[in-house]
């Protein structure tokens, strides 16, 4: 073990790590031509064909006759259900098409009880041990116009959030055809506007049932509206700094320490932008260090509240003259969530970044474990010490880190398939993390180390 150790200093002193920002691996030939299938004809078909069931509010019709006639949230629901179950058709069965359906009790924006149901695909992963890992995208298939409890009136929700559930189903299709050691879920929510319920629901149960979910891509209003000062070369995402489920013990960590920047969801976010310079998607993840946009919420926080890093792709500037409003013309603006207003390459581009992101922590090895940094001396050394995750063993793993002010990682240290590094740098100046790698080029979510004494 000694001697180990000796060498692995030797290779830290010797090698450079001066990268200006961490990439996550190499690119996967297999992840890149699953990201060339993403169509950007087929999310319009799916947009066009999701404002065809005039209003997808929650409160809508849910009964056999509209079904039948193909009108209200009921038929947009069994649609969904039946494009999972086609997909899954081509590829030998491999998707479980599954739903979380339950009675809302009559709440603030809910006048009746009403059934909710989440629609979801599981693309288990293949790898027994791997296969507890799970990755999730999810978009709401709800919509609403200017007045929330309207259940009759067109609400088109072209954009707000017939966009995030192309996505999920786009990710669905082209990944459907590949396999993972990983789980994929893709998911599709209602009851978003009436107060995150459908989401809330589906967190709940996972977090009842001990799902080891790693991370929620929550897409809501992606589809890149065609304002002038629309850009359509980067995609935002939100996350949390201070986790809202963080216990007293973690806060008082962050307040000693620092990690205000360091949730779960904000590596996740990191991980996003890592792996926008790893692929071409076409657009470019720009963080926003932020849960959410002012006056603002989405389905990602009801992740949060359970304690699952999750974040929010929302397009770079929204138009509000089209979110949440019925469909008219007034003084010569036109108001409405309309499938001619969004932009069907750009979303196919947000289509790319999450498919990439999902198949990357897919492929990918675990997280490691125990991550820890050794705090019981006072030296200006940095040693960190970790244990390997269950099942196949990582190939080898990285140290990371970045200055406190820094937003993304900007250092790596490859150090080979040890437990311990020991890096000739102050902890007191720097963050770390420990993530592990593969044998092709795929990396973990990295993992902040827990000080110890
Ligand atoms: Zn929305």
């Amino acid at each position: 073990m000694m001697i180990v150790l000796a060498s692995l200093m030797l290779f830290l002193g010797t090698s450079s790590s001066a990268d200006a920002q961490v990439s996550a691996g190499s690119a996967d030939p297999e992840i890149t031509a699953a990201l060339n299938d993403v169509s950007a004809e087929k999310i319009r078909a799916n947009i066009e064909k999701l404002v065809s069931f005039g209003t997808r509010s929650t409160l809508s019709a849910q009964d056999q006759q509209s079904i039948a006639a193909g009108l209200g949230i009921g038929a947009a629901r069994e649609w969904i259900k039946a494009e999972f179950e086609r997909y899954s058709k081509d590829c030998g069965s491999c998707l479980e098409v599954k739903e979380d359906s339950f009675l809302q009790p009559p709440a603030d924006r809910i006048p009746s009880q009403t059934q909710i149901t989440s629609v979801y695909a599981v693309l288990k992963g293949t790898d027994p041990e791997s296969s507890k890992r799970v990755v999730l995208v999810t978009g709401h298939y709800d919509s609403r116009n200017s007045d929330n409890l309207d259940i009759k009136g067109d609400a088109p929700g072209a954009n707000d959030d017939g966009s995030g559930t192309a996505v999920s189903l786009e990710c669905a299709r082209v990944l459907s055809r590949h396999k993972f050691p990983g789980t994929i879920i893709f998911l599709t929510v209602a009851g978003e506007e009436q107060g995150l319920n459908g989401s809330t629901h589906f967190a709940e149960m996972a977090k009842q049932q001990g799902w080891n979910i790693e991370a929620v891509l929550n897409n809501d209003i992606v589809g890149g509206n065609k304002d002038p000062q629309q850009d359509t070369s980067v995609v935002r995402v939100f996350s949390e700094g201070v986790p809202v489920a963080a216990n007293d013990q973690q806060l008082r960590t962050i307040r000693m320490l620092g990690g205000e920047s360091d949730s779960p969801s904000r590596e996740l976010a990191r991980y996003i932008a890592e792996i926008g310079r790893t692929y071409d998607a076409g657009v470019t993840p720009m963080l926003v260090f932020r849960l959410d946009r002012y006056l603002r919420g989405g389905d990602h926080y009801a992740f949060n509240q359970q304690g699952f890093a999750a974040v929010r792709f929302t397009e770079f500037r929204e138009n509000f003259t089209r979110q949440h409003q019925n469909v008219r013309t007034e003084n010569g603006i036109e108001y409405g969530d309309l499938p001619k207003f969004v932009d069907f390459n750009y979303l196919s581009h947000v289509a790319r970044l999450n498919a990439a992101t999902l198949a990357s922590l897919a492929a990918g090895p675990a997280p490691p474990a125990n991550v820890r940094l050794v705090t019981r001396n006072l030296e200006n050394d940095s040693t960190l010490t970790w244990e390997a995750p269950p099942g196949e063993r990582p190939a080898g793993y990285e140290v990371l880190w970045r200055p406190t002010t820094s937003g993304e990682w900007e250092h790596l240290e490859k150090v080979g398939n040890a437990n311990r590094a020991t890096l000739k740098m102050s902890k007191d100046n720097v963050i770390f993390a420990v993530r592990a790698v593969d044998g092709r080029g795929h990396a973990s979510l990295p993992v902040l180390p827990t000080p110890e004494r």
